[in-house]
């Protein structure tokens, strides 16, 4: 079996190690992925349980939101309008690119 240099850890290691993305290989080994997973999850953990804004920021948050959400919403909506077909495409990659989530090595080139 073909081996492949972790960027990570600097080990060749047996492509089945690797996890793959679309049809190309990470350049991450399995063993760096789940570990930079696992520090993005305290990060993410440590986030989510930040102590609460005060009244005074929330009120500012709160009021910036309603103050540019129709502004955000009149952005799209006028360049989906010009550019509709651009935006078909976008819409269409964003689908695609969701579905892609699961993919199976079984899928991966080897090169
Ligand atoms: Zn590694």
């Amino acid at each position: 079996m073909k081996q492949k240099r972790c960027t990570k850890c600097n080990k060749y290691k047996n492509l089945d190690e690797y996890y793959c993305s679309k049809d190309r290989y990470r350049s991450e080994c399995k063993e760096c992925t789940i570990k930079h997973n696992a520090a993005y999850q305290k990060r993410r953990k440590k986030w989510l349980e930040r102590p609460p804004a005060d009244e005074k920021t929330r009120a500012y948050q709160r009021d910036y939101y309603s103050r540019n959400k129709h502004k955000f919403r009149g952005y799209r909506i006028k360049f989906k309008m010009r550019h509709p077909h651009y935006y078909e495409k976008w819409l269409e990659n964003r689908q695609k690119k969701q579905g892609a989530g699961n993919v199976s090595s079984e899928e991966c080139r080897e090169d």
